[in-house]
């Protein structure tokens, strides 16, 4: 392997500590510099900042939702895009599309924004090796998933055994934590808990304390099972909860009701923006961003990604068949698709695109900022547009300046709907985010919270995963194209360009559990399911082959095994 010195850069890293140093790097990791010694590259970072490489926790770029997409948004995918040319002339294929990007572009347009990994957030368990194949074959990229529970019918059937004080709740752990095990997952996320479910039951909305008709649990039953069972196993991130009502005026109640329902137990509130709408003012939607702020900032366990809304064409992708039916007349261009498979969750995709003279878009985006801005703690809150529901990613550069330079936010906010721009309290918040916050938002803060010690930071030890960006005072230019990027210690991408494409690894954890509850999986798949029992579980050397050869990466679980 070789070695790589970066002199004299800036150095911004929240945990290895910031400042003016040399960065050494040997065989892949952060090691010390020492004079004198002698390095296979040198590069001169005088007048640049140097962080770890981004982490996006939540970013749908693999599994069935995704492929639709991009059959569903053919026209995505009609422009040319240029095949990138490796030196000494290797050619990688050409991969094209921004809203929903085939897996080459996604894993290139990442490395030359100078993000080194990258999570899915909503697997089905059935359609793991599917998404897993599609993650490995994002060149460059680390990557892992969130598997989907907690509107499988395996999963309420449990839940209304056990009754109000759920006496069989070691067999909901144990489900959790075999599904987490067979799906090679990072960890859980819930989708309008229990909602997706009801909808197949043809109720059309599920508030947090409403009985599902069929089986009398409430998501707040559900919400609370799960951050209980990933709290017990040890899983590093915690519950990752698309709350009930995504998208609904006045969906701030059900969000407050959500925190309340964890009890205390942590959690990670993905695509906030999405769930923190009042129903003031004449048009009956307002902001809510300061409600949403409060609580976070009072509840230190909880964490959120905002979800932001970027103008433009989009398509969103969602586990929420519920709410993604509700929205499909909306579907611009005039096209939608549902889909479920094994009755374990469900999905929608729905073409959309956000104007800027819309009220309801000028809004959402002015939300998403308010909550970025008003949450003070910049260790709860990672920088997100939910892509491609909010945005594609290729828009975080543009986010960041808005974040950063008040002047350009205000420039962008008088362009929206008038009453949008004249009323809204973004226009008296006159904070903007330090490239210290934005490392935290951008690296720091999701290599935490998904439990990576080594990564997010670049201390001693560390993977050296790093970005290296000309300090401009245009943020958005100057996070647009790092002048190098290296993963692992390799050079990936220089002034824009990859140059390297790497096998990404793969992320994920291993609780324990007690193997009695396959009894109960095995008769359940049996009975109900398309695929046998035995085949469901994926092994470490078939997530390896599944992921292209890519390194399996295992994350350490917290307090030990339950099993
Ligand atoms: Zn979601
Ligand atoms: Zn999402």
């Amino acid at each position: 392997m070789s070695s790589v010195i970066l002199r004299g850069g800036t150095v911004v890293d929240p945990i290895g500590g910031s400042g003016v140093r040399d960065l050494a790097v040997r065989d892949g990791r952060i090691v010390a510099p020492r004079a004198g010694e002698r390095y296979d590259r040198e590069i001169d970072a005088a007048g640049c900042v140097v962080m770890a490489g981004g982490i996006d926790l939540h970013t749908h770029i693999g599994g069935g939702k995704v492929n639709l997409a991009r059959l569903l948004m053919a026209e995505d995918h009609r422009q040319g895009v240029e095949p990138i040319v490796l030196p000494g002339n290797a050619l990688e294929l050409a991969s094209c599309g921004t809203c929903a990007p085939g897996t080459l572009a996604t894993g290139y347009r990442y490395v030359e924004m100078g993000y080194t990994a990258a999570f899915e957030p909503a697997m089905v368990p059935s359609n793991a090796r599917h998404a897993h194949m599609e993650m490995g074959d994002v060149p460059v990229l680390d990557h892992g998933a969130y598997v989907m529970l907690g509107s499988d019918e395996l999963f309420l059937e449990l839940l209304a055994q056990g009754g109000p004080d759920l006496k069989n709740f070691d067999q909901i752990r144990d489900y959790t934590a075999w599904t987490i095990n067979a799906s090679k997952a990072m960890g859980v996320k819930v989708v309008n808990p229990g909602g997706i479910s009801a909808f197949k039951f043809n109720q059309r909305k599920l508030d947090v304390n409403e009985p599902h008709v069929h089986w009398q649990v409430t998501p707040r039953q559900v919400v609370h099972a799960l951050a209980r069972a990933l709290k017990e196993l040890g899983v590093p991130h915690p519950l990752h909860i698309h709350g009930s009502n995504l998208g609904v005026p006045g969906n701030i109640r059900s969000t407050l009701e959500t925190i309340e329902a964890l009890e205390g137990l942590p959690a990670h509130l993905t695509h906030i923006q999405f769930h923190a709408y009042g129903t003031e003012g004449p048009k009956k939607f307002s902001s809510a961003a300061l409600q949403l702020a409060e609580a976070v900032n009072a509840n230190p366990q909880i964490s959120i990604d905002v979800g932001q809304i970027m103008f433009g064409q989009t398509v969103t992708a969602s586990g929420d068949t519920m709410r993604q039916f509700a929205q499909s007349g909306l579907a611009n261009p005039r096209k939608w698709v549902g889909a479920d498979i094994e009755l374990m969750a469900g999905c929608g995709v729905v073409p959309f695109r956000y104007r800027e003279q819309s009220f309801v878009n000028a809004l959402q985006w002015v939300i998403g900022l308010e909550i970025f801005l008003l949450v003070k703690n910049p260790w709860q809150v990672v920088l997100t547009t939910d892509h491609p529901n909010g945005g594609p990613f290729t828009s975080y550069p543009h986010l960041i300046r808005l974040l950063m330079d008040r002047p350009f936010r205000e420039e962008q906010l008088a362009k929206l709907h008038p009453e949008v721009a004249a009323n809204c309290a973004l226009k008296s918040i006159t904070r903007e985010l330090t490239l210290e916050e934005i490392a935290i938002l951008t690296r720091a803060a999701p290599a935490k919270l998904l439990g990576l010690p080594d990564r997010g930071q670049l201390g001693v030890g560390a993977a050296a995963d790093i970005a290296v960006y000309r300090e401009k005072a245009d943020r958005e230019s100057m996070f647009r194209t790092p002048e190098w990027v290296f993963k692992d210690g390799v050079l990936v991408a220089q002034a824009g360009r990859v140059t390297a494409t790497p096998v990404g690894g793969t992320h994920f954890v291993e609780p324990g559990y007690d193997p009695i509850i396959e009894k109960t999986l095995r008769r359940h798949w049996q009975d109900r399911a398309a695929i046998a029992f035995d085949n469901v579980a994926i092994t470490h050397d078939e997530l390896c082959s599944c992921c292209n050869g890519g390194r399996l990466l295992p994350a350490a679980c917290f307090s030990g095994d339950a099993a």
